[in-house]
């Protein structure tokens, strides 16, 4: 079972244990969104997880994506989209063990910012992993 906090802890959530893949996100929107140079998230199944807690607050960031977060401190706690029906992703960097974490790979390498240097040897794919070949 995986279970992730916020950073005041109202926003808690837990999952069944199954994740569907692991990966890195460097696109515009998730580095806004977290203030962070990459995204590390995991995807479950829906019916598979659910909030402990207050539950999160709620921002459509497009007509098609919805981004959790908690209303009290703001941290974002999960995204999900109308291009990834049955499932929702959670951010890796919540988890409450987040050494617990084993990412496949990039996805919209071609936002990167030059700064942050990437040294493992994952598959980078310069726009979502189901477009085109990885560099
Ligand atoms: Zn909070
Ligand atoms: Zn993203």
């Amino acid at each position: 079972m995986d279970r992730g906090h916020c950073l005041c802890g109202n926003v808690r959530w837990e999952t069944d244990g199954a994740r569907l893949w692991s990966g890195y996100c460097h696109c515009e929107s998730c580095r806004r969104n977290c203030a962070a140079p990459v995204a590390a998230f995991f995807g479950v199944e829906d019916g598979h997880w659910r909030w402990v807690g207050i539950a999160p607050a709620r921002y459509t960031s497009t007509p098609d994506v919805t981004r959790y977060f908690c209303a009290n401190c703001g941290t974002p706690v999960a995204y999900a989209s109308k291009r990834f029906p049955g499932e929702t992703h959670f951010y890796a960097a919540g988890l409450d063990t987040p050494a617990a974490f084993e990412p496949e790979f990039h996805v919209h390498y071609a936002e990167h910012v030059p700064w942050m240097i990437v040294a493992d040897d994952l598959p980078r794919y310069p726009h979502g992993g189901n477009e085109g070949e990885p560099e």
